[in-house]
């Protein structure tokens, strides 16, 4: 989907011209991968725009600079103000928030903390990512042949810049082969997550989904599917899955801010189907709470 212009980009503290939001070629991050970023979405919702969860995103952005030793220069509460400021300054009413913290230029070489820490926040109106008919009717999921990266050799709990390396090469392999999305396996062999988003499924009215341990990125979309799910009643467990319990699943679906609640039709051509009522309930109670429209969950709206 390609960006979708707006006015405004804020950069180390100040907006300047969205054609003006620029780096230098020896940029650090450009060259080795050592960046942490987030992905947030923007919902209009019934009082005004609503950001999604955005001081846990901010939170959890500031942790996977940790991992990676970057000093970042701003708190979580000016991250989360300079966030708002930047969709007024664009008049943005919906869309994706990204932002971005990266070692900028100064050094070469792979120690790159002599390079000044550097952080921007753009904003864009965004659709769906997996399409509106996937969002409705399911996504047709292929397990990838590269394993997702091992917790000890690239922690997929850190959303960095580089990890995604390994989730491109899995989406690229399965987007040739015909499907819409990859599903990844731990190098142990459990299943992990998507390219980009979380797995659950759905057995006998229970909903499971990996742990962290394995499942990778502590997501918050995942975190508030599981909540959901138990303030309705469904019984939830944390449990390693291996792709069997995919294929034997009654229901099946991604979550995650870019993928929303998207259900799987098909996992390796074994199917799954239409989405089932579990799916659909978690679904339309998620959309409801992204929208302001669930009073229980109203703290999950950040107005701007
Ligand atoms: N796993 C991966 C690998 C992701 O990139 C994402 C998207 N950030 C998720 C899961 C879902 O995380 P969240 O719900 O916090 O967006």
């Amino acid at each position: 989907m390609p960006i979708d212009k707006t006015d405004k980009i804020w950069m180390d503290g100040k907006l300047v011209a969205w054609d003006e939001a620029n780096v230098h070629v020896l940029t650090h991050t450009l060259h080795y991968g050592a960046g942490v970023f987030e992905g947030i979405r923007a919902y209009k919702a019934k009082n005004g725009t609503a950001v999604f969860r955005l001081t846990d995103h901010m939170r959890r952005l500031l942790r996977s600079a940790k991992i990676l030793m970057m000093d970042v220069p701003f708190s979580v509460d000016q991250l989360v103000e300079a966030t708002k400021e930047t969709i007024r300054a664009n008049n943005l009413e919906a869309g994706y928030i990204r932002p971005l913290v990266y070692f900028g230029y100064g050094e070469m070489g792979l120690n790159p903390l002599n390079n000044p820490v550097q952080v921007s926040i753009a904003v864009w109106p965004w659709g769906t990512y997996l399409g509106d008919e996937g969002v409705l009717h399911g996504i047709r999921v292929k397990v990838s042949s590269w394993d997702r990266i091992d917790a000890n050799a690239y922690p997929p709990q850190m959303k960095s810049t580089g990890g995604y390396l390994n989730s491109i090469l899995a989406k690229l392999e399965i987007l040739k082969a015909g499907y819409e999305e990859a599903l990844f396996l731990t190098p142990n062999g459990y299943i992990a997550e998507g390219p980009g988003e979380s797995f659950f499924i759905v057995r006998d009215g229970v909903l499971i989904t990996p742990p962290t341990s394995s499942a990778g990125l502590d997501s918050i979309t995942r975190e508030s599917v599981m909540t959901i799910a138990r303030d309705l009643g469904y019984e939830v467990r944390e449990q390693d899955l291996v792709r069997s319990d995919a294929y034997l699943a009654d229901e099946a679906f991604f979550t995650g801010t870019a993928a929303e609640l998207t259900p799987i039709r098909e996992i390796d051509d074994r199917l799954i189907g239409e989405p089932g009522p579990i799916t659909k309930k978690l679904q339309e109670t998620f959309f409801a709470a992204t929208k302001g429209e669930v009073e229980t969950y109203r703290e999950w709206n950040e107005y701007v």
